[in-house]
């Protein structure tokens, strides 16, 4: 598929037709293994001399559409499907850092992710040092021989100032250190590897999902980093991996293209955790991107619409919106969200936390849930939820303020949105 029109790929990208059927929706292939032609074949497979499937722990035909289109998507070379977003963070940096390394990574992060960086990797090794994004240099004075990757949310909620992509991967690139960013909130609106990304994760689950059914996520390969030329940065990649055979993975697969990193993740990683998402969830994903473009277009319009609202209601204090940004904040918002500001809004209430309780139990339309990115409008107050295994100091670094509230605007029509909201505003203030 040629188009570079993400309208017209999120529909055809990686598939035509079923081979054997003519089938023309991607058939849910729900199995285990596969038969293989003989011993030479399986051997082959097995040693990464052909390229096909195993075993579904760590590759599937449904779970290979998904990933050719959201690789194409992104403009990336391939991609890696797992169990959950969560699954993809976690993975993405452990495929790089090893026992004794570390990343630097951007305080704006989602509360989960935040966790698994300060805790569970800290546990297993890998040190997470977390500088504020406002000034990229912060970077580079976090940056020592042991960095191995740089981490950042694209849209993080609940700040939802946007990353400064290229001015971060700028920094690393010299030093052999790729940028990792979570475009979770901003699939079609941004594509990081044109601002110089090297890995891009996903929670499908969210807006490429988009009806709340499934979890899964999602690692691409932006096949556009020099792992060879940075040996001595990137040891992972460039040493003998005793997993498999000692295999040096900047050379074992260049004959497939620049995917070592992907396939490092796949064949040890995927292959060790386990963390594999099931070929019916991957479907479901595919249903989602049909509709994505459409989709990510009205939540865009419909959040606009809320924060514009919100901004003129007496009962709240301030709203969060990437459009109500100032200064350097607005200048990297016009550079990189010039295709949409995404469907997140959020707001204080004037009244603190009781109002901002007050105001969730209120809701008649809006779903109380701790999801994003769903057709329907969601709402959340993250520091009794989502954040709160943050302590205060945490949860002020990352956004959330006591009184804050999310908002996930969905699709439907605006003046339900507006009113559902007006009504539990003038709840909230009663
Ligand atoms: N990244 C971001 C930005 C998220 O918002 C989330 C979940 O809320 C995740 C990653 C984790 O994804 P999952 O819930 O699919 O594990």
């Amino acid at each position: 598929m040629s188009s570079k029109h993400p309208e017209t790929l999120a529909l055809h990208a990686g598939w035509r037709r079923d081979q054997s059927t003519t089938a023309v929706a991607v058939p849910i292939y729900q199995t285990t293994s596969y038969q293989f032609n003989d011993t030479e074949h399986a051997s082959n497979l097995f040693a990464l001399k052909e390229l096909g499937n195993i075993y579904t722990r760590i590759m599937n035909p449904t779970t290979d559409v998904l990933e050719q289109r959201i690789a194409a998507l992104e403009g990336g070379v391939a991609a890696l499907g797992v169990g959950s977003g969560q699954a993809a963070s976690a993975m993405a940096v452990q495929n790089l850092a090893r026992v004794g390394d570390n990343i630097v990574a951007s305080t704006d992060l989602y509360g989960g992710t935040w966790n698994l960086f300060a805790n569970t990797l800290k546990d297993q090794g890998i040190e997470v040092r977390f500088v504020d994004p406002s000034d990229p240099q912060a970077f580079a004075r976090a940056t020592d021989d042991k960095t191995r990757a740089y981490y950042a949310e694209t849209l993080p909620n609940p700040k939802l100032r946007v990353f400064p992509i290229a001015e971060v991967a700028a920094i690393g690139r010299p030093l052999g250190i790729p940028l990792i960013m979570d475009n979770t909130a901003a699939p079609l609106l941004v594509r990081p590897f044109e601002h110089g990304a090297a890995v891009v994760v996903h929670s499908l689950t969210k807006f490429i999902g988009g009806h709340g059914t499934s979890i899964g996520g999602i690692i691409v390969d932006g096949g556009n980093f020099d792992w060879e030329g940075h040996a001595a940065r990137q040891p992972a990649l460039n040493t003998p991996d005793p997993s498999y055979h000692g295999a040096v993975w900047s050379q074992a697969v260049k004959g497939l293209g620049p995917i070592a990193y992907i396939i490092k993740a796949r064949v040890t990683l995927l292959r060790d955790l386990g963390a594999a998402l099931s070929p019916f969830n991957a479907f479901l994903f595919i249903q989602g991107l049909e509709t994505l473009a459409l989709r990510m277009r009205a939540h865009c319009a419909n959040s606009r619409a809320v924060a514009d609202f919100l901004g003129t209601h007496p009962a709240v204090a301030r709203v969060i919106h990437p459009s109500t940004l100032t200064g350097q904040d607005a200048a990297w918002t016009a550079k990189y969200l010039a295709a949409g500001q995404g469907g997140l809004c959020g707001f204080e209430l004037k009244g603190g936390v009781e109002a901002g309780k007050a105001f969730i139990n209120a809701l008649k339309m809006f779903y109380h849930v701790a999801n994003i990115g769903d057709a329907r409008s969601l709402a959340i107050h993250p520091a009794s939820t989502t954040h709160s295994q943050l302590n205060q100091a945490e949860q002020a670094a990352t956004g959330v303020s006591p009184g804050y509230i999310r908002l996930s605007v969905g699709i439907e029509h605006i003046d339900d949105i507006l009113a559902d909201l007006a009504q539990a505003l003038d709840a909230a203030a009663a």
